[in-house]
């Protein structure tokens, strides 16, 4: 069922065997999955179905480092945001960010779970293989098309194999028609389920310990309208993505200085995004004409492709992964008579004739210490301590980015892809944005000096608490990160269902 805190009395407090706490990709799933496994589940959203600003201001934040993007009052996306809202990296709102998300479906690749000696702090203590199922059942249940054998499609192996002989490499991604929305594909579930109670306008603010400080006994809750509620459990999962997992973390520090799992201060470091510059152009080759139909944007549902330097070379220069994805400009009347004039041949998708194509320069960033986000002193509605971000890069972020670019320059010109033109805007780490990508503030490590969280996602030096979040990533190469975000919440799901028996029903106490 679905309730508000408003609909509960005064003082009370509720009882369930899980405690979700947010209602996003990653929540959504691990909720889901344990109700209808006959598990207890209570989920507690800050967030309404409807947006509302006042919950939404709940997330700002202080930049101390680089900020975030820029928001866009006159965007045509996300119109039913507050036009002084357009473009936020995340949302406080039944669904959370995945109401304004683009659906784009990527997995990992192996190599990316492996430590590379030239960068530091880099490598996951599982490997890909622990996600695969997960990648492979979640992709059955969303109707996602089969990425698998994508790859293994012939005029995808054939240009893959023509640019493998000049040291690049390409993997393909699945973009949704219409985004995922969690409140749309999980409501109706939710609003029927006999086991899963979904508290809205819930915030949690504080988790509380038991004389042990291992345990966490329950979640204390707060309305804007100020009620509270105290919800108990015996196992909780923080699905508040990796900025409000810390926070919450951080802020329950009345029991445990620093927070909780932050032993070793390490909660809340390592922060990283996927810094992104766009307005680049590719002027396409004879390769990109031959496999222009493998490059088309739309329609959707598709796969498309992404581009980077293959791991030999990256591992030869030491550098990061940075991706490129390309999507085609169609010609206007002033194009063709450019083209036309100058003898240019005819690049053409199923879409129309292309001009050139628009280059998107996603990046990995170094997970190191020093960018982090921790509690400032400022205050929010519910009296929290707001964020202070302190994002910021190292000189290996920026060597790493400049030959990337230098290689993929030469690179994309000899094996006939095309001729990179960056005009005046060439990228660079000071004018990149977010790509609304947090990552890394409770990363996954195989031993408590060097993480926050164990290879099961549950933060060291408690029982029963877990994180379902890219805040886990220990390294996050620059891919969309979602598809592992709900690869991580599955085998979250099924570790929890060892952790609880089924037992009897909530209970309102
Ligand atoms: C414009 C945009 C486009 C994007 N496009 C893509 C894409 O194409 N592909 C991709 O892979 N990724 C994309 N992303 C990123 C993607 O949206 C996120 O990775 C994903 O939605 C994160 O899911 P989540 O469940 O971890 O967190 P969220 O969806 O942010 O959910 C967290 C939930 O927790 C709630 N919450 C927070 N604090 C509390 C609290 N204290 N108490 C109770 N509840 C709380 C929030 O209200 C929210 O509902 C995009 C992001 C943006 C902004």
């Amino acid at each position: 069922m679905i309730t508000d805190i408003l609909q509960m009395g005064e003082n009370t407090n509720l009882r369930g065997q899980v405690i979700v706490i947010g209602s996003g990709i990653a929540g959504a799933e691990v909720a889901t999955h344990l109700a209808r496994h006959g598990r207890e589940v209570i989920l507690l959203e800050s967030g309404r179905a409807q947006f509302d600003p006042s919950i939404q201001a709940l997330n700002d934040v202080i930049f101390l480092g680089k900020r975030h993007r820029e928001l866009k009052p006159n965007s045509y996306y996300h119109q039913y945001l507050p036009p002084e809202l357009r473009g936020v990296s995340r949302v406080r709102q039944f669904g959370g960010t995945s109401n304004v998300w683009t659906g784009k479906w990527k997995y990992l690749q192996p190599s990316d779970f492996e430590a590379r000696p030239w960068v530091p702090n880099s490598g996951w203590p599982i490997p890909f293989t622990e996600l695969l199922e997960h990648y492979r059942s979640a992709a059955k249940d969303y109707g996602f098309g089969d990425l698998e054998a994508e790859a293994m499609r012939a005029e995808i192996v054939e240009l893959r194999t023509q640019i493998a002989a000049k040291g690049l490499k390409m993997t393909s991604f699945y973009w949704e028609e219409t985004p995922t929305r969690t409140a749309i594909r999980f409501g109706d579930e939710m609003r029927r389920s006999q086991n899963l109670q979904v508290v809205l306008g819930a915030t949690a603010t504080e988790l509380r310990l038991d004389e042990s400080c291992q345990r966490v006994t329950g979640v204390a809750c707060r309305s804007l309208e100020g009620r509270e509620l105290i919800v108990e459990g015996q196992v909780i999962v923080l699905a508040t993505g990796a900025f409000e997992t810390a926070r919450l973390l951080l802020s329950s520090d009345r029991q445990l200085p620093g927070g909780i799992g932050n032993q070793h201060n390490l909660l809340g470091r390592f922060y990283t995004d996927h810094p992104k510059h766009h307005t680049g152009k590719l002027y396409p080759g004879f390769l990109t004409r031959q496999y222009a139909h493998e490059l088309q944007y739309a329609p959707k549902p598709r796969f498309c492709i992404c581009f980077a330097l293959d791991d030999a070379t990256q591992q030869e220069h030491e550098l990061l992964e940075h991706v490129l994805y390309l999507q085609p400009i169609y010609e206007r009347i002033s194009d063709r008579l450019w083209r036309t004039l100058r003898g240019r041949p005819v690049c053409r998708d199923g879409n129309g004739t292309i001009a050139s194509y628009r280059v998107k320069f996603v990046t990995e960033q170094l997970p190191h210490k020093q960018s982090r986000i921790k509690l400032g002193t400022e205050r929010d509605p519910l009296g929290q301590r707001k964020l202070e971000v302190d994002w910021c890069f190292t000189d290996q972020d920026r060597r790493s980015m400049a030959k990337t670019l230098e290689l993929l320059t030469e690179r994309f010109e000899e094996v006939g892809l095309g001729t990179f033109d960056f005009g005046n805007d060439p990228p660079s780490l000071e004018t990149m944005t977010d790509a609304a990508h947090q990552m890394g503030t409770t990363r996954m490590a195989s031993h408590p000096e060097e993480g926050v969280v164990d290879t099961n996602c549950r933060v060291f030096g408690t029982d029963n608490l877990y994180v379902a979040s890219s805040a886990v990533f220990p390294t996050g190469p620059s891919y969309s990160p979602t598809f592992t975000i709900l690869a991580l919440a599955r085998r979250l799901g099924q570790h929890l269902l060892t952790r609880t028996p089924t037992t009897p029903k909530l209970s309102s106490v």
